[in-house]
């Protein structure tokens, strides 16, 4: 699967948004006192079995978290409708089944 970057790519393949606080390592550095690095925001993402992870600013958190939930929810739909499709094709399959009954009798 070719990964395209930026808005597009979490659009594309979903996944989850993560935040987190860092430590730069300067013993000097406000974060050595507790008061840590970030907030950095990451998108995970698994792409063939493989877990990717993007860097984005903090403002695009809310897009990029919406981008996401928007995935998963058309996921499900996609599934719902597939599950769907099936029922609808053995009902068809066994109607089917009945009438060829009827003429073979
Ligand atoms: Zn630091």
């Amino acid at each position: 699967m070719k990964i395209k970057s930026g808005e597009e790519y979490t659009k594309m393949v979903g996944g989850s948004v993560q935040r987190q606080f860092k430590k730069c390592g300067k013993s000097n550095c406000k974060c050595a006192r507790g008061e840590l690095h970030g907030a950095y925001y990451y998108h995970f993402v698994r792409v063939g079995g493989k877990l990717i992870r993007r860097y984005f600013k903090a403002s695009e958190v809310e897009q990029t978290r919406q981008a996401c939930l928007s995935r998963r929810t058309k996921q499900k739909a996609e599934q719902i409708n597939s599950n769907k499709a099936w029922q609808q094709l053995r009902e068809i399959r066994e109607s089917l089944r009945s009438v060829t009954d009827l003429y073979n009798r």
